[in-house]
């Protein structure tokens, strides 16, 4: 049965990364979690001839932060890869928690910051893909999110693999198809030492509760990969009705240059509110 455990998630995992265009660097987003810890530890054994770059964002959050650094760079060590750290505080002049102030929705604009950074990161040096460890439970919250809001735009977007497209460097999401319960038993079969606990300041109620109402409607994990599978075929039929490149019109930022649908990026407009917030407050 152990052995079952292992082979199913790197198998999961291999299979899915055997479908995407050639890559030689890949960044990889390391948390200091089970999740970026287990696929760090599948990358490094299976892909032995591509450069990781394991990347952590250092949040600034008093007491989690200074851990997850601590568990991210362990675990690239054990690999003997060096851990790049983007520390929001010093790169860009603020905490999350000082964004938690002017942004009470926090997770929204974390996780924005987070998809920028990481890209930015992988475009300066010359990544051709950054790899997440977004599973199957995240998938099928997120994407069930989207129908029950008709968010349609979100459904189709959300993708387990996304092609470069300009400065926006392809991502993939090798564990889409592993449930979040079979990762916490690779991570401790595999004996990886990763940060247990959650971030103190997220406020994700709606998505507590649609993750509760799934794990009761789907009693198995077939199930579960059943309802994901449903999801990703309503999300293909209403993407031929209208293509992803259609929806959205990309265009540079007028202030950084990366791709965004809006003319200045939601990342620029967003640091300089933040950035006027904590110098108005000196
Ligand atoms: Fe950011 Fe914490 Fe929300 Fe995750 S839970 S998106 S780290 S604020
Ligand atoms: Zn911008």
């Amino acid at each position: 049965m152990e052995m079952d455990v292992k082979r199913i998630v790197e198998k999961r995992v291999m299979d899915d990364i055997k479908k995407y265009p050639s890559f030689k660097k890949t960044l990889v987003a390391l948390s200091g979690g089970k999740d970026s810890a287990s696929l760090l530890h599948i990358l490094s054994s299976f892909l032995p001839d591509k450069e990781i770059m394991p990347v952590h964002l250092n949040l600034g959050i008093p007491g989690f932060s200074e851990k997850s650094e601590d568990f991210a760079k362990m675990q690239a060590e054990k690999y003997g890869l060096k851990l790049v750290v983007f520390d929001l505080k010093s790169e860009l002049g603020f905490t999350i928690i000082d964004a938690l102030k002017l942004y009470p929705k926090i997770c929204s604009v974390c996780g924005g910051i987070k998809r920028y950074v990481l890209n930015k990161v992988a475009y300066e040096s010359n990544a051709d893909i950054i790899l997440t460890a977004h599973h199957l439970d995240d998938f099928l919250v997120r994407m069930l999110k989207s129908v029950l809001n008709a968010k349609i735009e979100e459904l189709v977007r959300f993708k387990q693999y996304l092609p470069r497209n300009g400065n926006l460097i392809a991502k993939g999401r090798p564990f889409w198809r592993v449930p979040e319960s079979l990762i916490s038993r690779y991570a401790s079969l595999q004996g990886l030492s990763f940060i247990d606990e959650r971030c103190p300041i997220g406020r994700k109620r709606n998505i507590e509760r649609l993750r509760k109402a799934i794990d009761i409607l789907a009693v198995s994990e077939n199930q579960k990969n059943v309802y994901l599978s449903s999801l990703v075929k309503i999300a293909r039929k209403l993407e031929k009705v209208k293509p992803l490149a259609e929806r959205t019109q990309l265009i540079p930022c007028s202030s950084c240059g990366f791709l965004s649908s809006n003319p200045v990026c939601s990342f620029c407009t967003r640091v300089k509110k933040i950035r006027g917030f904590v110098e108005g407050k000196h």
